[in-house]
């Protein structure tokens, strides 16, 4: 329809005097079968038309000033990236963080999928975002209220017990996602059982008890694809796969177990599945529907699981448990309500067309990017930050 009002404006006619008499969707392609009713039908359609255009007023627009400067909610790494591209393009940025430093989960995290060290190239945003003259980063800020329209939003955040009002054009929420917590097979009972998180703190602090360890278990889908859960955490499969490397590279003779519902490695990420399996790690299918059991004992934790192959059950016994636990939503729905965007059925935030629009909200001037949106690898975050900005 707007390309239609652009032709009529074009031949300098108001373009609210346009009215559509969809034929084609509407008479030809759903009555394909039934010419003669079509043809009425559409003769009706046409009629109809004619008579609501000849009552149309022409409407005259009103330009707005448009405040030239950002908001970006949440400085994990898909906030700061957006927030340094809007500022390197010129328009001054505010950055606020809910809690009192940057960085999100990208401080916890050791390699990307492709080996980069996560953790110094994140310090070295952190420290470029402080010292850029176009981002003011805000700390310990929460969101009071939320006022305004595309070009002109007012926002009122509290930060250190300090009313501030923010004015901006337009706003980007990264707010990011959080790894569940398990509650089964042990964790917080058994310190041998981490989440890939608390292994990948451990390997970036080279722990020396993984020098010890002869027998290490992944557990994948640990909260993901479940009937609270159903959606896969899409980047779990090729964490897993990455740290059984990095800890095969430490100790070549450590014995690997992926105990896995489907290896969704995908794009080229396959590649260090392949890898992984050259290196010796034994990748095994469980049934997820039936019982999956981790018990310890002074010689380790004993797993044990029914194998989808051999349809038996197998027994392991490892020194280190890892599980695969799901990205779940952050908890606070208030943004959502703020700005009048949309939320799905798992609590990601929703964009207002999947393909032709896709890091925007229906909402105008606001828009997403990040964990905030999806699951979604630290590559793929950080190119949804830049399409935003
Ligand atoms: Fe399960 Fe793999 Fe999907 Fe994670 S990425 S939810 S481990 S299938």
């Amino acid at each position: 329809e707007p390309l239609f009002q652009e032709t009529v404006r074009g031949a300098g006619i108001n373009k609210y005097l346009f009215e559509m008499a969809n034929i084609r969707n509407q008479c030809s392609w759903v009555h394909a079968d039934y010419p003669e009713a079509a043809t009425e039908k559409a003769e009706d359609l046409v009629r109809m038309a004619v008579e609501k255009v000849i009552r149309l007023e022409p409407l005259e627009e009103t330009e707005l000033a448009v405040t030239q400067t950002a908001l970006v909610i949440g400085g994990g790494l898909a906030g700061m990236a957006a927030a340094k591209n809007l500022a390197d393009q010129g328009y001054p940025t505010v950055l606020i963080e809910r809690t009192d430093s940057l960085g999100g989960n990208a401080r916890r995290l050791h390699r990307t999928w492709k080996g980069e060290d996560v953790r110094s190239r994140t310090q070295a945003l952190i420290k470029e975002i402080g010292s850029h003259e176009g981002i003011e980063v805000i700390t310990h800020a929460e969101i009071t209220s939320v006022e305004g329209f595309v070009g002109n939003f007012t926002t009122t955040i509290t930060a250190d017990g300090e009313q501030r009002t923010l004015t901006h054009g337009v706003t980007i929420i990264a707010t990011g996602a959080t790894e569940l917590k398990p509650t089964e097979y042990l964790h917080g009972e058994d310190p041998r059982v981490v989440t890939s998180l608390e292994l990948d703190e451990m390997l970036a602090a080279d722990e020396p008890r993984l020098g010890e360890i002869e027998t290490c278990v992944f557990i994948q889908c640990v909260g993901s694809r479940i009937p609270e859960r159903p959606y896969c955490s899409r980047v779990c499969c090729t964490h897993s796969v990455t740290s059984a490397l990095s800890l095969k590279e430490r100790n070549p003779k450590l014995t690997v177990f992926v105990l896995y519902r489907d290896m969704r490695t995908y794009g080229l990420r396959e590649n260090l599945y392949q890898e992984a399996r050259e290196k010796g790690v034994v990748f095994v299918r469980y049934e997820h529907e039936k019982e999956l059991n981790v018990e310890k004992s002074d010689e380790g934790l004993n797993i044990s699981f029914t194998d989808t192959t051999l349809q038996r059950r197998l027994h392991i016994r490892s020194d280190l448990l890892v599980l695969a636990s799901a990205i779940v939503r952050e908890t606070d729905d208030r943004l959502s309500q703020f700005f009048k965007v949309p939320l799905n059925e798992d609590g990601f935030f929703v964009e207002a067309h999947v393909k032709l629009r896709p890091v925007d909200f229906a909402t105008d001037g606001v828009f997403f990017c990040g964990l905030a949106h999806s699951p979604q690898s630290i590559d793929e975050s950080i190119a949804q930050a830049q399409a935003a900005a």
